[in-house]
């Protein structure tokens, strides 16, 4: 093992547990990633040192928790490369918050009957069911870019729908299924010619790569901590300045106000105008020692290992004649990710028998079902890497697959389980 990764290795100590006699070996990280001391000692300096509600109290505590909350804010700006600092980046829940807050704060003002939205059909249900209910409540259509045989959004299809009754384009970054990279810049100029927004899901990009919003030119782009080494109950909502200024508010109640009557309101400024109540105060401080974190591992060093192991993981399945694997092929970008299906082994058996030896995979349609109709599967078992994963793990994948066949074959290789499968 490469001594970087082996130091990498100690900073989460939950990777040197057990899962009944085995070591565990954790494949699940496009579901959620596993916390550094770094970031969960955050809690505890939090929780012992300086609790309180922030924005509300004069005291020194509150003062403390606001500065540390609200500089939070800045540096997961800086983290993707928004110059407007905490202006311009919003905490959320999750990914899935950050989207209905554009659909409540964008779509159901902006959209009517005639409009469309265009997205593609490697979306996650978070955006997916988000923009189609949208689209069902303000009567506009919503588009989807067509996925090709190699898991590549197919571009000339995207140029044909996007027209001018575009009001928004909303697209994946990474697939979470996948593994594919979507060229984001050009699908964002292809919208803006024609004057949509663009908002991006970036759940499994922020975490793997560098992300320039700006670069990008993304008018919105939303994330999650906890997949990127940070927290749950936290994510963020980017958003160009003047956007934000001008969008009607996702949620009501304190905080989120300027001024109250009994007949009216006025908002706050962004951020704080879509922040309604007490936020996420200890998740978002440890969201940002998540990116200091990540950037002192180096976002280009985890990029490259993921993009290591992914090949690695591809080239050991696409050897054997008994699995299916889904995505762009091997030797093409991909995200630290592959989903396959082993042939003849329903995925919740694949996975619990790979529970067994400690391996921790995910098995299903991973929130996106119309995908897996288009692939014409049931569902997919995902093995997903993050930077400190090794390629022993993946051998101990492809060795417990060997076991799991043979289990299998000798106890459920009936017609039966077979009528089951498929
Ligand atoms: N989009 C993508 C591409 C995802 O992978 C996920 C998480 N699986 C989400 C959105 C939703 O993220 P969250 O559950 O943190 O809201």
């Amino acid at each position: 093992m490469h001594e970087d990764i082996a130091a990498i290795r100690d900073d989460f100590p939950i990777l040197s547990r057990s899962v009944g006699d085995e070591q565990l070996v954790y494949l699940d990280n496009a579901a959620t990633t596993q916390t550094p001391e770094q970031v969960y000692d955050v809690f505890e300096e939090f929780y012992a040192g300086y609790n309180a509600n922030v924005h509300r109290g004069i005291h020194t505590l509150s003062h403390e928790a606001s500065v540390a909350y609200e500089e939070a804010h800045d540096r997961l700006a800086e983290f993707i490369g928004a110059s407007g600092g905490r202006e311009e980046l919003i905490f959320t829940k999750n990914t899935t918050e950050s989207i209905n807050l554009v659909a409540y704060g964008v779509g159901l003002n902006e959209l009517g009957p005639g409009d469309n939205v265009v997205t593609t059909e490697m979306e996650h249900h978070a955006s997916l069911v988000t923009w189609q209910q949208v689209a069902k409540r303000t009567g506009a259509d919503v588009r989807f870019i067509r996925v090709d045989d190699d898991g590549k959004l197919d571009l000339e299809h995207a140029a044909e729908l996007i027209d001018n009754d575009t009001q928004l384009m909303s697209i994946v970054h990474v697939s979470n299924v996948l593994g594919t990279v979507n060229p984001v810049e050009e699908l964002t100029e292809l919208a803006h010619e024609q004057d949509a927004l663009v908002f991006i899901d970036g759940a499994q990009a922020v975490p793997n790569r560098r992300v320039d919003v700006e670069e990008i030119d993304a008018d919105f782009y939303a994330f999650s901590g906890h997949k990127m080494a940070g927290p749950t109950g936290v994510g963020c909502l980017y958003g160009k300045h003047h956007l934000l200024e001008s969008m009607e508010p996702f949620l009501y109640g304190g905080e989120m106000i300027r001024h109250v009557t009994y007949e009216d309101s006025t908002w706050n400024r962004p951020p704080w105008k879509f922040e309604a109540g007490t936020p996420p105060i200890a998740e978002g401080i440890a969201l940002a020692a998540a990116a200091d974190y990540l950037d002192d591992v180096g976002m280009d060093f985890v990029e490259e290992r993921e993009n290591e192991l992914a090949q690695y993981a591809l080239e050991r399945l696409t050897e054997r004649d008994d699995v299916e694997v889904y995505g762009p092929p091997l030797g093409e970008a991909r995200s630290g990710l592959v989903a396959f299906n082993l042939d003849g082994v329903h995925g919740h058996d694949l996975s619990a028998l790979l529970d067994e030896r400690g391996i921790a995979v995910r098995a299903g349609d991973h929130c996106t079902q119309p995908l897996h109709d288009r692939l014409d599967i049931p569902g997919s078992v995902r093995a997903s890497f993050y930077v400190y994963n090794t390629t022993d793990e993946i051998d101990q994948l492809l060795d417990a697959l060997d076991v799991a066949r043979d289990e299998l074959d000798s106890h459920l290789a009936s017609e039966q389980y077979h009528d089951l499968v498929y």
